[in-house]
């Protein structure tokens, strides 16, 4: 079935709006997404009627608090078919699940000389954390190079496992260039080899099915806000033996079962990895807005990201002196589109789309490296969701025409 996509905008009334004069045309997914009105309001609902801290009280409201995140925590991880809601672990974000899983799995676990096996795609934040752990152990870090399109090949990864690899972390889908990784079969190469795989799932679980077991990977990482979530909320599914064997992240309050002066026993999963207030209220939102997803359903989400993302690379393919960036083949992208126009710097082009009411992200997308390969300072990157519409792609066509006439980009340049 063909999404409804104008019932599914309604939703949305942030899209109603103008920008400089223009309708706004969101174009910026990929960073985040906006948030429907039930997410909203359930944010709203919980402040006004719910509130409390959870676990400690034995009061009623905490009560109905602790139940509601309990009851998130459910459908998240029947979202990504995790066997048990306990193998999912409450974050800020990606980021910090990622940081999670390199501290309180890699500080026990890697010995020097042990090795981090990465991609040359990955985002700072699945990069740094393990650049640090890293240091701290006296491990080496070791490179899968993407191939030419900026996929990751299974073939190409084989070649850098050896007896010294520990965990394989890579992402799931590039937000800089599009390219979907082969996840399953990258996650049972690592298994192959006696290592660890963590997926970083920011771009995909938002945009595909994600069932963690079928997939066969340790550790699965992504971000509530870039799935019609709000803010501040991340998740980490763990493999339960794994997580169990972990040394607590941070210590502090509900992370703990025992504490004396000098020591303290640990809570059992989840909380052992979740000290301190969480964000109770963004948790229970983000319960509503993975029922909103999966009420749409990935089916049709994917069809119409497939649609939009053919005619975005049409509109960019078509003009002379663009440079698509990425996959060629639609089957192997999502819906995040990375371009250059001319030799312009994407700053500008990013500001003549905005004087358009239209909105992409420019710069380097948090991958450097990747930059630094493609000798480029950046991309501009435009990156679609559901809501989204063909007649917008127009306006993303107009702005792109505007922006070649002003920097006088054309073939004789
Ligand atoms: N990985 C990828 C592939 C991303 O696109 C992002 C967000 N741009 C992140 C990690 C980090 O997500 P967050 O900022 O929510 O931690």
């Amino acid at each position: 079935m063909p999404l409804d996509v104008e019932k599914i905008r309604r939703d949305f009334p942030i899209l109603g709006r103008a920008v400089r004069g223009k309708p706004l045309v969101y174009l910026d997914n990929a960073a985040t997404t906006q948030k429907p009105r039930q997410v909203v309001e359930l944010l709203a609902h919980f402040y006004g009627l719910h509130n409390a801290n959870i676990h400690r009280g034995v009061h009623t409201l905490s009560g109905e608090a602790t139940k509601l995140v309990d009851r998130a925590r459910g459908k998240i991880a029947r979202f990504i078919n995790a066997p048990k809601p306990q193998t999912i672990v409450f974050t800020r974000n990606t980021t910090e699940a990622i940081n999670l899983v390199a501290r309180a799995w890699g500080e026990r676990c890697l010995k020097a000389g042990d090795e981090i096996l990465l991609t040359d795609i990955e985002h700072h934040s699945n990069l740094v954390p393990w650049q640090m752990l890293a240091q701290r152990a006296g491990a080496k870090l070791c490179f899968v190079e993407s191939e030419p399109d900026g996929t990751l090949s299974a073939e190409t990864a084989r070649r850098h496992f050896t007896a010294r690899t520990r965990i394989f972390a890579f992402t799931a889908l590039s937000n800089a260039l599009g390219s979907v990784s082969p996840v399953g079969p990258l996650a049972a190469l690592a298994r192959e080899y006696g290592a660890l795989s963590l997926v970083d799932g920011a771009q995909w679980v938002p945009h595909r099915p994600t069932d963690v077991q079928a997939l066969g990977c340790d550790f699965l990482a992504f971000s509530a806000h870039k799935m019609f979530g709000p803010t501040g909320v991340g998740v980490l599914y763990g493999r339960e033996d794994l997580l169990e064997a972990m040394d607590p992240f941070l210590g502090g309050g509900d992370m703990i079962s025992e504490v004396w002066l000098d020591r303290a026993t640990y809570n059992e999963l989840p909380y052992k990895f979740e000290a301190g207030t969480p964000d109770i209220g963004g948790i229970i939102a983000f319960g509503a807005a993975v029922d909103y997803l999966a009420a749409i359903g990935f089916e049709d989400i994917g069809r119409h990201e497939r649609l939009l993302s053919e005619r975005l690379l049409d509109i960019l393919r078509c003009e002379a002196e663009v440079a698509v960036y990425g996959p060629r083949r639609i089957e192997d992208r999502g819906g995040v589109v990375s371009f250059n126009v001319g030799d312009v710097h994407p700053h500008d082009v990013g500001q003549i789309f905005d004087a358009e009411g239209v909105a992409i992200r420019v710069g380097h997308h948090c991958c450097q490296p990747l930059m630094r390969k493609l000798n480029i300072p950046g991309t501009a990157r435009a990156s679609v969701y559901a809501y989204n519409t063909l007649p917008e792609l127009e306006a993303f066509a107009k702005a792109l025409r505007k922006a070649k006439e002003f920097f006088r980009v054309t073939s004789a340049r």
